[in-house]
């Protein structure tokens, strides 16, 4: 027997509608790129979208079709994200931080037809234009008056172009399973590879991250969303914000310490969220100039790990709550969030730390489970290492255009590529990558781990642990430090430090000084370099 109830398809153009009418003064503040303060609201921005999805259809944009974004969080990119979405075409979010040949490719990749773009990364597009194949219009996220000089063939200022046409348009009745954003992974592993959302998964991540145990937003929270519309789906907050009536600042392009801290402050914000780089320059502006975060209630960190210095700063000295978040653009993107159970509310200093140091416990809408090599599911006793894999329904089943084959396991999880342990009370805490992580004589070791505690070391500045082969144990870490300026560290002072610290069979074969340790486009340590540079060695 079928329940009675309505369909109501659950489309992400219902988000703005929503906010608009029962939220409609909520307001979204914005650094423009230009540089002043600009200040609109919902019911403005829904009207908006309206006229961007009109001037779409004039254009030709029809359901399904990608429509490329190079631009920062602004208010401007919050319209376009909706208008695209409510005629059914899809939102391309490009990481403007990618190599130039790579964000080509990826474009062309993805067939998108027209290029809105931010003034900052116009002499990109530039420079790779003539490699652009499916680009029929540039569109420069401006107004007339402050539209520069550019070589583009075909480019318009955004004003102008939606000017063009009113808001009398009706978003489209689209099945919630259609396509709705594509973004592209970093690419660590190979060629970068296309992630799919579809309406239905937006809208399922943005409820549940909206729960308090995960993001807990409401109509009374301001909230800065720094992590870019680029970076993995934004973190979900272009929907679960105006979802729960939540006001809006969007920074622009200014992500330094000064200026972050100028819109926290001016504007009142309660929650933001962003990578741990971001939270090392406000801490640092903090540190230098002083200040305080009165309004502030909580920051959430991810994308990598969040030092527990970090929290221990933003907890103790400026009273601000850490959530310590994980996710990944495959996972629309957040998998879990470190909230406080009521098992652990009694913990305090240094053990609430440890635990916050832990990536934290999923939604509903995601499934863990973390297995050994060969796929057998390991016990959540918070000590055993395994693969984590996942599986939801905002969760990717396959990549766009199928690039890599089939991606999940024969009970439908997708390998995260992640090795984690996850403890009783469902707290996960990633270990490391599989591809880094140390096999030796069949105990995982984590190089994250030995990573931490020998940066900890007062001589050592960056520290790199990779595998290498070995004739009894299969694998053995070897350490690769670089050392503080001026300091010359001694191996067997740094190997003694990390035996105070770890496993005895964890402890490092041998240790490297070098300059350098190479990193990616988004500032992660490169193994695989490290891996060319250093796999042949041997230990003595
Ligand atoms: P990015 O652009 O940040 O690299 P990806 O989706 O490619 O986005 O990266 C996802 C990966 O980032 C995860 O699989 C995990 O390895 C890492 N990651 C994300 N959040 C955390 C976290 N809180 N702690 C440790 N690693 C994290």
């Amino acid at each position: 027997m079928q329940g009675l109830m309505q369909e109501w398809p659950l489309l992400c153009h219902k988000i703005i509608d929503h906010a608009a009418t029962l939220h409609g003064d909520r307001t979204i503040v914005t650094r423009t790129v230009e540089g002043p303060i600009h200040t609109t609201t919902y019911r403005e921005v829904r009207a908006r979208s309206l006229q961007v999805a009109k001037r779409l259809e004039r254009h030709g944009i029809r359901e399904g079709d990608r429509v490329a974004t190079l631009a920062w969080n602004t208010v401007r990119h919050l319209e376009l994200w909706y208008g695209i979405l409510g005629l059914g075409a899809v939102y391309h979010t490009v990481n403007p931080r990618l190599f130039r040949d790579e964000i080509a490719w990826l474009i062309n990749d993805a067939e998108d037809r027209i290029l809105f773009v931010d003034l900052t990364f116009v002499p990109l597009v530039e420079e790779i234009a003539d490699q652009l194949t499916t680009i029929e219009t540039v569109v420069v996220l401006t107004d007339a008056a402050s539209m520069p000089e550019t070589r583009l063939r075909n480019a318009v200022p955004y004003e102008s172009f939606i000017a063009e046409v009113d808001a009398d348009f009706a978003w489209r009745d689209l099945d919630e399973n259609a396509a709705a954003g594509l973004c592209y992974t970093s690419g660590t592993t190979g060629k970068p590879k296309g992630v799919l959302y579809s309406h239905r998964s937006n809208m399922l991540h943005a409820f549940s991250m909206s729960a308090v145990d995960m993001l807990g937003l409401g109509s009374r929270d301001t909230v800065m969303p720094v992590v870019p519309m680029f970076h993995a789906n934004g973190w979900s907050l272009a929907f679960s914000a105006p979802l729960n009536g939540s006001a809006l600042v969007m920074p622009g392009a200014g992500m330094d310490g000064a200026s972050i801290y100028q819109l926290l402050t001016e504007y009142r914000v309660t929650m933001t969220a962003a990578v741990p780089t971001v939270w090392l320059a406000l801490l640092h502006h903090l540190d230098a100039q002083g200040g305080s975060l009165p309004d502030l209630d909580r920051v959430v960190i991810g994308g990598s790990a969040c030092p527990r210095a970090m929290t221990e700063a933003f907890q103790e000295r400026y009273g601000v709550d850490v959530l310590h978040a994980w996710g990944m653009t495959e996972m629309s993107p957040l998998g879990s969030v470190c909230s406080i159970k009521p098992a652990v509310a009694h913990l305090t200093g240094a053990e609430k730390l440890d635990l916050q140091e832990t990536q934290g416990h999923p939604p509903i809408t995601v499934e863990m489970k973390i297995t050994d090599d060969a796929g057998n599911r390991q016990p959540w006793d918070g000590k055993t290492f395994g693969r984590l894999k996942v599986r939801g329904p905002a969760v990717a089943r396959s990549y766009y255009k199928g690039a890599g084959g089939e991606i999940l396991d024969e009970e439908g999880f997708f390998d995260t590529g992640d090795v984690a342990v996850i403890d009783p009370n469902g707290y996960m805490r990633i270990t490391d990558r599989s591809k880094d992580v140390i096999k030796s004589g069949g105990e995982w070791i984590s190089s994250i781990d030995l990573e931490n505690i020998a940066v900890g070391h007062p001589d050592v500045a960056e520290a790199a642990v990779i595998g290498i082969a070995h004739p009894k144990w299969d694998e053995r870490p070897l350490l690769i430090v670089v050392p503080k300026p001026g300091a010359e560290p001694d191996k067997q002072d740094i190997l003694a430090y990390i035996g105070e610290r770890a496993a005895k069979f964890w402890i490092p074969d041998d240790v490297l000084m070098v300059d350098e340790i190479p990193h990616t486009a988004t500032g992660k340590i490169k193994k695989t370099a490290l891996r060319d540079m250093f796999g042949s060695y041997r230990f003595a």
